[in-house]
């Protein structure tokens, strides 16, 4: 089968051309049309000469995903829910927020980590995406948003992003090159469940990626009820990882911290929060559980603890913000809308 131009970075689609007998600088024509333009077809790449289209046309292709369904929510958060080549379902949200619009990608299809409140794992891991399914996500929104431009990516979609390691960073090299999207690395966020030996490899890419941890419980005890990862990577090996990669950066390192009601939001797990980041030039973004399908078995907090919880880590020192959970009307946690089109099992992880 022909390949998906769009799982090649710059380079090289440079060398294949020169291998080809194509001037490279044709590369940047094409990249431009491809990621500034986001254009679908060769045919309509104007400035390249017939015989290059022709053997683009021979070699490669451009898979679209097809927009199967769009929901919006009454904040204007949109869900897309769009159909790969092989006919899998993935998820992607655009998040509008005064002058960002964000748009939040998935990276496999289902997941195989099987958090204990997320819809993701239920759905059991297919595939990894290719880096043209994620960069078309990103391409597919952008055609369907009001002016096109998007600020931010958040890499929180389905999936666990370091499990798919490789096809995510030639994304993230392709949507930073100057002739791609062009979006700074720190407008990327990298949300991960917690795969240590990756953070450590993300430290060492020379990218200014904003990193986000899937904390939300403080101790092994209670994170690995919540996070079996945990167990392979417990916070001891957590914890040095992320120092490593706030150091190497210079960024600060987020902790997503979903408030459970009655699991995670006592004083003990506020003191256990606070005494584990202590130190280290971090975050806590708060997000109280979004429950729009019951199957999974947790509550949204009541207001008196996401209250408390918030009051305790402040005077405590520590930089707190609560996020408050956006496009609950449409299902827009990751995974829930893949879910209620199926209903599969959690694979053990
Ligand atoms: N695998 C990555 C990214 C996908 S999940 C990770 O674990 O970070 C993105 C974020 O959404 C994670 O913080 C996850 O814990 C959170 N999340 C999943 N289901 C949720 C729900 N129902 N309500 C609120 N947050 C949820």
């Amino acid at each position: 089968m022909v390949e998906d131009i769009r799982n090649l970075t710059l380079q090289e689609l440079e060398k294949n051309f020169q291998a080809q007998g194509v001037a490279p600088y044709r590369a940047r024509q094409v990249y431009a049309w491809l990621y500034k333009k986001g254009i679908e077809d060769f045919s309509l790449m104007t400035n390249l000469p017939q015989d290059v289209k022709a053997l683009l046309g021979k070699y490669y292709a451009i898979f679209s995903p097809a927009v199967e369904k769009v929901l919006t929510s009454s904040d204007l958060t949109q869900k897309f829910l769009l159909r790969l080549k092989d006919g899998t379902l993935i998820e992607s949200v655009s998040i509008p927020a005064s002058s960002r619009l964000t748009v939040c990608l998935s990276t496999q299809v289902g997941c195989r980590y099987c958090c204990a409140f997320c819809a993701s794992g239920r759905l059991g891991f297919r595939r990894h995406l290719e880096v043209s399914e994620i960069l078309g996500q990103f391409l597919t929104v952008a055609k369907n948003v009001p002016d096109g431009r998007i600020s931010n990516v958040v890499f929180m979609g389905v999936g666990e992003p370091l499990d798919n390691y490789d096809h995510l960073l030639r994304a993230i090299r392709i949507l930073n090159d100057e002739n791609g999207v062009r979006l700074g690395a720190r407008k990327m966020t990298v949300s991960t469940c917690g795969l240590s030996n990756r953070i450590v490899s993300l430290s060492r890419e020379g990218l200014q990626l904003e990193l986000s941890v899937s904390l939300h419980a403080a101790t092994n005890e209670k994170r690995s009820q919540l996070l079996p990862v945990n167990k392979r990577f417990p916070l001891e090996t957590l914890m040095p990882a992320l120092r490593l990669y706030a150091q190497a950066t210079k960024r600060k390192i987020t902790f997503e911290y979903v408030l459970l009601r009655g699991f995670n939001t006592t004083v003990e797990d506020a003191q256990a929060l606070v005494a584990l980041i202590r130190g280290l030039n971090a975050r806590v973004n708060l997000i109280p559980y979004n429950s729009a399908d019951s199957r999974l078995g947790f509550e949204p907090p009541v207001k008196l603890e996401v209250l408390f919880f918030k009051s305790y880590l402040e005077k405590h020192g520590v930089d707190v913000t609560l996020r408050m959970p956006r496009g609950a009307d449409i299902a827009a946690a990751c995974g829930q809308l893949v879910w209620k089109t199926a209903d599969s099992r959690c694979t053990n992880y």
